[in-house]
Order: structure tokens, then sequence, then C-alpha cells
């Protein structure tokens, strides 16, 4: 997968070691032993590593293998680590809270910003709402502009957790870089039936790779090429 993710154009591969599921039933992630597949494969194809930390006690062993924490929507007012990671100087992608408002987000931002680590990411991956019977959540592509217009911080989309079924995953990819979105984060899996973890979210490589031709063409048409691209490796588009 981390070829795939690569021949496409992503620069990180995100997986998740320790999987903040929602049964205790649920498979819980490989633990370390996951998080040494998650830093070869990467560094086989040249990629940075993102991957999800759930305790403060993880925050040390996690760092060693990873180069960008995650902070799951259901830990994004664990405020402890939000302090934690928040005295680190590893890069962290803040996933908002399914219920959390503009303000709670902002918030959480701040109990890292507030221990001196400033490389903020935020993460829009689907809130709830009264209907969510047909996608797994609510994708808020209006957060986008108004965090843009009220933070500095990297607005990215996780269309996979807001779709929560792979038939619906590109259409709001590309409605969150119309938006105006910084990245994408997307869960492909080469045998989404037998995967562990949210398989019907899940693209296959064909459709992976369709997803980032189009996620692509919009921004070009949108947003042009970036300033830095025209003369360096595409970085921050994909
Ligand atoms: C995930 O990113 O794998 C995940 C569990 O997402 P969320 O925290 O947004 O539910
Ligand atoms: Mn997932």
């Amino acid at each position: 997968m981390a070829r795939v993710a690569k021949e496409n154009g992503a620069t990180v591969l995100r997986g998740g070691a320790f999987k903040p599921r929602t049964s205790p039933y649920s498979f819980q992630g490989l633990g370390e032993d996951g998080l040494k597949y998650l830093r070869q494969a990467a560094d086989a194809f040249g990629m940075d590593v993102l991957a999800e930390v759930m305790d403060d006690e993880h925050v040390e062993m996690v760092a060693k293998y990873t180069d960008i924490f995650q902070i799951g929507a259901r830990n994004m007012q664990n405020f402890s680590l939000l302090k934690t990671v928040g005295q680190t100087d590893i890069p962290v992608m803040l996933k908002r809270g399914m219920s959390a408002t503009v303000d709670d987000i902002l918030n959480a931002a701040e109990y890292i910003a507030a221990g001196g680590n400033h490389n903020i990411m935020i993460a829009e991956r689907g809130i709830r709402t009264f209907d969510n019977k047909y996608t797994r959540n609510t994708m808020d592509a209006g957060v986008v502009p108004v965090l843009q217009k009220l933070t500095h911080y990297p607005v990215i989309i996780d269309p996979s957790h807001a779709a929560g079924h792979t038939e619906f995953v590109t259409p709001l990819a590309l409605a969150g870089t119309a938006a105006g979105a910084s990245g994408l984060v997307v869960e492909i899996h080469d045998d989404p039936a037998h995967a562990l973890s949210d398989g019907t979210q899940a693209l296959k490589p064909n459709e992976f790779k369709d997803l980032a031709e189009k996620a692509v063409a919009v921004h070009d048409l949108l947003f042009g090429m970036d300033e830095e691209e025209t003369d360096t490796e595409p970085q921050t588009r994909h």
C-alpha cells in the first residue's frame, strides 16, 4: 500500500498501530510492532509516517517511529494527551471531535500550542448530525474556510471517516479540495473485504488513483500550481 500511495503522489503514510475502536472487541491494532512495519514501509518509499497516539504513556514510544502524531476524534479533548504532545516538537494532526464546535477545535489546538508545539494541522473527518444513515458522518466542508480565516493551521480533509462507504469517499475528497483543504488523508486497502478496520470505506488502488488524479485536477483548476511547486518536487497538494 505504501507503493500505491507513493505512486499516486502521497508523501505521508498513515497507519494506526493503536486504534481507538468504538467497541473494545474490535481489532485494537498491532501496537509497537505495527509502528515498526509502518516505519519500514514508509522508509522503503521515502515517505513520512503519521500514526495515532492514544495515551500519554505512549507518546515517547510512538515518537520513536512517527514523523507526525495523529490525535483521533475521540481524543480531541483529552487535555492531558494534548499537553503531552504539545511538549514535543513533533507535528500533530488533530482530528475534529465528532461533536466538536469550531471553538472546541481551536481550544484543543491551543492546548498543544501552549506547550510550545505550533506544528499543528487540523483534520475535518465528519461530524455527527441528525442523519448519518447513508454516510458515516457529515463532512463539514464549511469548516475549511472558517479555520483558514481564524488560524494559520493547515486544514486536512479525511473523506474516509466522513463517508463510511467507498463510493462516497472521492466526492467528499473533491469537495474538501475545492473548499481549499491543504491535504487529504485517505484509507486504502488492496483487499477491503478482509480489512481488520474500516474496510467499508477503504479505496482499492485503482480507486485511489482516480481520486488522486481528480483531486490534483480540482486543486490545479482552482488554486493553480503553488509557487514552491514550480521549481521543487510537489509537496503540498496531495
Ligand atoms: C482514524 O483516523 O483511523 C480514526 C479512527 O479516525 P477518527 O479518530 O477520526 O474516528
Ligand atoms: Mn479508520
